[in-house]
């Protein structure tokens, strides 16, 4: 059984005196028996959260890019990437795909080079609320793991992560019992392809330490995507620890 996975998103936040003071106030704590914790900081604070995190804490990226170098202006390769200590890479969270228009095609691109490379990639998906009420959350996001795991899913090596865009940064959290549908869903697609067999998925959206208990003792939900929450060292710590 892979540990459970708890991701800090960090987003376009933080300075580098922000992160001083953030592992200040986290400490040295390792996280409770069966749980992984992985910082997603902005590009240019990667070494110093590398040098600063705790031991046995993993470091990832927020995006990359599929290239293996390159005159590509802004953007960051995975080769890079591993250089600077990262063993997971986001692909395709909802602000990637909906903010900077980021194709299926694109983000199946990303995903395979993450692989190749030697990079943990966590394939987001998530459904707008208009495709809730609509109902069709499954088609979307079942869409969205077929095109971006392409023709041949890996047998391993990669996370997923559902999130709801209507979740994501409003406050609103899915129901744990949704959470759940969704997650079974994506676990039953994996499983009837042979793919993703150490694969956990995640939850995003509005993870709150009042929340974040519940949602993981869904059996489905093997860990919890966070953006706001994690911000602040004893929220996420709250988080981290939830119902262990
Ligand atoms: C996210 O950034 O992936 C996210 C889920 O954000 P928040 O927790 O703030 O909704």
């Amino acid at each position: 059984m892979e540990p459970l996975l708890i991701a800090a998103n960090w987003k376009m936040y933080m300075t580098t005196r922000e992160v001083r003071e953030f592992f200040r106030q986290w400490g040295n704590d390792p996280p409770p028996p069966g749980r992984e914790v992985v910082f997603f900081p902005p590009f240019p604070l990667l070494p110093l959260v590398r040098d600063l995190m705790p031991k046995g804490s993993a470091l990832g990226a927020q995006n990359s890019h599929e290239a293996h170098e390159g005159a590509f202006t802004g953007e960051v390769s995975c080769r890079l990437l591993r250089d600077v200590g990262c063993s997971y890479v986001l692909v395709g969270h909802s602000e990637r795909r909906h903010l900077f228009g980021e194709s299926e095609e694109r983000l199946a691109g990303k995903f395979r080079a993450a692989l190749a490379r030697g990079l943990r990639p966590i394939l987001c998906v998530g459904e707008t609320l208009a495709q809730r009420q609509e109902g069709h959350t499954l088609d979307v996001v079942l869409g969205q793991l077929a095109a971006g795991l392409g023709e041949e899913p890996p047998v391993k090596g990669f996370d997923l992560a559902y999130e709801p865009v209507w979740a994501i940064g409003t406050g609103q959290v899915a129901r744990s019992e949704d959470a759940e549908s969704v997650h079974e869903a994506l676990c039953a697609w994996l499983r009837g392809r042979g793919a993703g067999t150490d694969a956990r998925i995640l939850y995003g959206g509005s993870v709150k330490p009042g929340n974040a208990a519940e949602l993981l003792a869904q059996p489905s939900v093997h860990g919890l995507l966070v953006g706001g929450a994690s911000l602040d060292p004893l929220s996420f710590r709250a988080i981290l620890t939830a119902g262990a």
